[in-house]
Order: structure tokens, then sequence, then C-alpha cells
């Protein structure tokens, strides 16, 4: 299918997370006092890049397709953001996830501004050897606009650490020599920090672990989680929460979900889908849908496929009390609102999932240094920073008396409007 009716067909089927991204910064902004030009300025991206390009498939056909880079921010430095390889990419999500970047950054304290890219493709559909010429040919449509000290891409969903090394060596060759810091979330022997893989998962995990400590529990062993997408994200955090002694009862991927009341065995679990490539199937589960698995009787629900999943369709059945955001936009405002007024907690996608740009970040200081860390002084510096990100954005709550999203916006927008009113307009 031409890469035009594809970009077509997927904007009539998503909910528009550009739109979520912009009502979630209205709603922060209203309670910051800053000129009506800098307000205006953040809600734009900066730069948009439409790129389509021709990939021999294995057949000998040359077949089009559509990609895109958005940066959004580069107020506190180059920007920073991963690739997303998915038939439903489009300007839109793009511009929205390259939002959410920016403020992620913000927040966290990363001296960074936000990006994103996507191509509009399944994955699963393209031979090794096709994804790497797609790979390597959108990555030198980048060239323009990428380097390590402008924009550095980092894998999403749809895409790993080894496109990520395809992307690298893409740019060496072109430039003569190799530049590691390009990209973040290569594999290690190509400059990929340690602990980069699991840091998404961990970080949504150590997120978790605040929140419910900050709550008055301490003892995890009757804690049931649900984790929607059993990803690089969604499996990481299962793991992760299976080795902290959580109960983890589901999980699900784009096939559907699994459930067992008792919990699963993750490692186990992994295993399987090592082998099988999905979830379902794993002995000792009940087959659920994705739509089921959200509303599970659990304690703690993480979202970690993709935005748009918690709405105002669904959120009055969700049955957990605390809802940690694995993925990028997965509740939209109305679901935000419901959640508020059951006395559901959110710790919102900027903080929860933050743990990947903290160590990409660590990666490309590690690259630029050409000095490696071990994976213990990783897992030190995130949690180090993770919580202090925690600790913002709770006193902001408590400053302005809002919820945990909304407070960890402000905090994160007012770094950058900060920043943006000392450098000045340019000229
Ligand atoms: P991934 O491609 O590794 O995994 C995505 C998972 O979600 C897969 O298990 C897939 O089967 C499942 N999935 C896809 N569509 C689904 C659907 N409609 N319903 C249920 N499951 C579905 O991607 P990832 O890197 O784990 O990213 C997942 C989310 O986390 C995205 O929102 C991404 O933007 C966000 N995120 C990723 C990182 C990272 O470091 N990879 C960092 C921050 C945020």
């Amino acid at each position: 299918m031409v890469a035009a009716l594809r970009m077509q067909q997927n904007q009539m089927m998503t909910p528009n997370p550009y739109k979520t991204a912009l009502a979630q910064f209205d709603r922060a902004v209203k309670y910051l006092d800053y000129d009506d030009s800098i307000i205006e300025f953040m809600r734009y991206p900066r730069r948009e890049f439409t790129v389509n390009f021709p990939v021999r498939r294995d057949d000998g056909r040359v077949e089009m397709f559509t990609g895109y880079r958005v940066h959004h921010s580069t107020i506190l430095g180059p920007s920073k953001g991963g690739i997303r390889y998915d038939l439903h990419v489009n300007m839109d999500e793009v511009r929205a996830l390259a939002m959410w970047m920016s403020w992620k950054c913000s927040l966290v304290g990363l001296p960074y501004g936000g990006a994103k890219g996507g191509v509009i493709v399944d994955p699963t559909k393209l031979s090794q050897r096709e994804l790497e010429n797609l790979t390597r040919r959108y990555a030198s449509e980048l060239i323009p606009l990428i380097s390590p000290h402008a924009d550095i891409p980092a894998p999403d969903m749809g895409t790993n650490p080894q496109m990520m090394a395809w992307f690298m060596d893409t740019y060496s060759m072109t430039v003569g020599y190799s530049v590691p810091a390009i990209v973040t979330g290569k594999p290690i022997s190509v400059g990929g920090s340690e602990g980069r893989t699991v840091s998404t998962g961990r970080g949504v995990v150590i997120n978790m672990v605040e929140a419910l400590k900050r709550s008055g529990v301490n003892d995890f062993s009757q804690i049931r989680v649900v984790v929607q997408g059993f990803g690089n994200v969604g499996s990481n955090a299962a793991a992760y929460a299976h080795e902290l002694g959580f109960k983890v009862v589901a999980v699900s991927d784009v096939y559907g979900g699994i459930y067992n009341p008792n919990g699963l065995d993750i490692p186990s679990l992994l295993e399987h889908q090592t082998i099988n490539r999905r979830v379902q199937g794993f002995a000792g589960s009940d087959v659920v849908t994705n739509e089921e698995l959200l509303l599970l009787p659990c304690d703690v629900l993480l979202p970690c496929a993709m935005e748009g999943q918690l709405t105002e369709r669904n959120a009055t059945q969700v049955q957990a009390r605390l809802v940690v955001e694995g993925a990028n936009g997965p509740t939209d405002p109305e679901a935000d609102d419901i959640f508020h007024d059951r006395g559901i907690q959110v710790v919102p996608d900027i903080l929860a999932n933050s743990g990947g740009v903290i160590v990409s970040y660590f990666e490309w200081i590690q690259d630029l240094q050409s000095f490696f860390w071990d994976e213990a002084e990783v897992f030190r510096q995130l949690d180090r920073i993770l919580v202090r990100g925690y600790d913002l954005t709770m006193r902001t709550a408590e400053e302005y008396r809002v919820d945990m999203r909304t407070a960890a916006q402000i905090a994160a927008i007012k770094r950058v409007a900060d920043a943006l009113k000392t450098r000045g307009f340019y000229p």
C-alpha cells in the first residue's frame, strides 16, 4: 500500500494524542504567570520534518515509506527522543510525543529539549535485511537534523538496539569517523550503556514503589499488578516488579492478554514469549482481551503499550487504585478527571517512564567522554534522579494543589519557560 494512503487511514483510525498534549499543557499553564508570548512559543514544535524515501524489498520491488522527525524544543539543550516504527505513526502523534519529551527531560533536570521520530511501517512484516535498509535510509534522510550536539535519537515502539547500531553506523559512515553519541539505546558493543535496555521498565517500577511507600505500603507481596504491553517497557517493568516480590497477575501484548489471580511466573513467561512471540498460550493462565485486562481486579495498573488506552469509556470501571504510566499518553484528559474524582492516583508518563531517557543521557555522557560506568553506578544515578523528579512533582502538587500530572507539567514547563525568558527571543 502506498505511504500516502496508509497515512490517511492512520489519521482516521487513532485518537489524536497532540490534542491530549495541548490540553494538558493548557491545563498546567493556567497556574503560571508568564507572558503570553512565552506560553505561545512553547505550544509550537520548533521544526517538523517529513521524508518520503524508497526501500528495496527482498523480492526486488522498491516501496516508498514516509517518516517524520519533530523537534519540539531546543531551549535546554540538544533535542532528545525516540524513533517509532508503527503503522499508526502520523505527524500529530510525533508532535505530541516530541512535546512530552520536552517536559520529561525538563522535569527530571536533563540538559535536553524534546524530539520524536517515526516511520509508518509494520516492522513485523519486514525481514531483517529490509529493516536494515529502511533504518539506514531513514537515518541518512535525517542527517541535516541530527548530531550529538543537536538531536540525539533513541529506540521507541517497534525499534530496538540493533536498529540504533545501524543508525549510528550510517551516520558514522557519512561523516567518516565513528560517532557513538549520535544515538542512544545502542548495544554495549558499539558504545551503549549498561542498564539502558531495562531502564524504562525499571524506572516505572521505582515510581510505583515510591507512590506505594509514600501512601504507607511497604509489604509488596500482596500488591497485584497488571501490565498492558509486554515489549521493552512492559516486560522489563513486569520482570523488575516480580523480582521485588510484587504479584504480577496479568500482562498483554498486541495479540491479547493473560491472567492468573495468584500471580504469573514472569521469568518463565519471558522464555515463553521469546519462543512464541506472544504471551497467550502461557501455561496456567486464562485468556483476556486488552480491553478486559485494563479492568481486572488489581492494585496497580501499568499501561506500557501505547497512547489513548484509558478514556472516558473505560476509566469508570478501572479497579486499580494506582496507575503508573509506562507508555506515553495512555490516559486522555477525560479519564484523568474521572480518576481524580474516584481518588485513583496517576503517576504521569513524563515522570513514570523517564528512566529510559535518564539512562540515555548517561549513555550520551559516557560516549562523549569515552569513559564507561558499571551497572551499579548507572542504577544508583538512575534511582537518585527519579526520586528527585518524584519529590519535585509532589512538592509542586502541594504548592499548586493540583494532581500529579498537572504538577509534573507545571514544574517542567517552568524550567523551560525560565530558560527561554533568560535567553530571550532571537533576533
Ligand atoms: P515495544 O514495541 O517494545 O513494545 C510495545 C508493546 O505493546 C508490545 O508488547 C506490543 O505487542 C504491545 N502493543 C502494541 N499495541 C498494543 C495494543 N493496541 N494493545 C496492547 N498492547 C499493544 O515498545 P516500548 O519501547 O515498550 O514502548 C511502549 C510505550 O512506552 C510507548 O508508548 C513508548 O512511547 C513508551 N516509552 C518507551 C521507552 C523506551 O525506552 N522504549 C521510553 C519511554 C516511553
